[in-house]
């Protein structure tokens, strides 16, 4: 069963993956994640698959209370943020407590951003149990919440104590959400790897099938692969915005489709037109689009932005470039497998709004 050690400016600590890991789970909160009170945060979902399991296997470590949230995006909000730290204040949750996040990407972040928060700071313990979270949301310490203006522009850079991702959990995961997932573990293999990216299709029927090893093979190699960037540039000053490849446009299409494209979908669909502009703009090698689309069908994820209208989206990355206070920028291939940067080691580009007019209309 894979450990990936991951060793950060600020700290260090493991992410073990596989089946049946979360076994490990008592050991683990002993060993580097002493608590005399842990605060389980699930959203409800979740929590009714897997909360009684979790707790027991928490209480073996210390006292502990489980806190649900409503499941869903909308639910990243200050309003639950608020409602767990004082139902955690309320059940005695101290200065010496800590949070165990159980959960997709939602739940992780928010309940990383109450840990980040509460009492100045408090210890976390992430369970992924989405491959987006596994692959992806889990690692590298990014905690948030939502506002009116926009995703995740309230938030903190606070680093797990460990990551235990349990792949057994994905088998009542909902076959879109599979699906939607593995769009960014081929997208660490678009911009680091292009043998992961090649695994990924070929094991396609075996990962949906929710196969343990399959699963355990993918999620580990993308761990790997985000956590050498993240490890290298942890505030995201330079490389590590490789790992936004195709979520400039992804987030664009995310906002103006309304949530009813998940956002691995979106960044799949981003990847290929991002792509497509690289390409144009002689950044990205011939060819990249048609193994983009390749992998992305391999895996039944649409590769086209659908009935979106290119003015919306462009309107949508002009207000996400407003609230940022920057320029519209994309991180773009080489070739397949690895990232381009300019001869300043930049690692975004900008691109003229024809090329990007020209790249969405494929
Ligand atoms: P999610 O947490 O909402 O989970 C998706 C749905 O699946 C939810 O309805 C949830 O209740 C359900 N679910 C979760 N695990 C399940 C299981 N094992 N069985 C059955 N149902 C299950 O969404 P997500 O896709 O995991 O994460 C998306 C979020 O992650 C976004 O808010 C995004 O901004 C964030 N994210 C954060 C980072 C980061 O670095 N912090 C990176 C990528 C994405
Ligand atoms: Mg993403």
């Amino acid at each position: 069963m894979p450990t990936i050690h991951v060793r950060f400016g600020s700290g260090a600590y493991d992410i073990t993956i596989g089946a049946g890991v979360l076994e490990r789970l008592p050991d683990v909160l002993r060993a580097v994640c002493p608590a005399s009170h842990y605060a389980i945060i699930a959203d409800a979902t979740v929590a009714g698959l897997y909360g009684a399991r979790v707790r027991k296997y928490v209480a073996a470590a210390g006292a502990c209370d489980l806190f649900r949230f409503p499941a869903g995006e909308q639910n990243k909000s200050r309003a639950q943020w608020e409602a767990l730290a004082d139902s955690m204040g309320d059940a005695g949750v101290g200065r010496d407590g800590a949070v165990v996040a159980l959960g997709g990407g939602v739940t992780g972040d928010l309940a990383g951003f109450v840990a980040a928060t509460y009492r100045r700071g408090i210890p976390i313990v992430q369970i992924p149990t989405t491959v987006l979270a596994m692959v992806d949301s889990s690692i590298g310490g990014k905690t948030g919440l939502d506002t009116r203006h926009g995703k995740n522009l309230i938030g903190a850079f606070h680093q797990p104590a460990a990551v235990i991702a349990d792949v057994t959990l994905l088998r009542t995961l909902p076959d879109q959400h599979v699906r939607a997932g593995l769009a960014e573990a081929l997208k660490h293999g678009a911009v680091a790897d292009r043998s992961h990216f090649q695994r990924v299709s070929l094991l396609r029927d075996r990962l949906l099938a929710v196969d343990a090893d399959a699963l355990e093979e993918i999620v580990s190699r993308s761990v790997a692969i985000k956590a050498a960037v993240v490890a290298e540039d942890e505030r995201e000053r330079g490389r590590r915005a490789v790992l936004n490849f195709g979520h400039t446009i992804g987030h664009a299409l995310e906002a103006v489709s309304g949530l009813t494209l998940l956002h691995g979908e979106a960044v799949g669909v981003g990847m290929v037109a991002e792509a497509r502009i690289g390409t144009a703009l002689g950044v990205t090698a011939e060819g990249t689009v048609a193994e983009l689309q390749a992998g992305l069908h391999a895996l039944g994820l649409p590769t086209t932005r659908g009935p979106v209208s290119v003015d919306r989206l462009m309107g949508a990355m002009r207000s996400d470039k407003k609230v940022r206070g920057g320029t519209v920028r994309f991180a773009f291939l080489r070739e397949l497998g690895e990232a381009a940067s300019d001869e300043d080691e930049n690692w975004t580009f900008e691109a003229p709004a024809d090329a990007v007019r020209a790249g969405l209309h494929g």
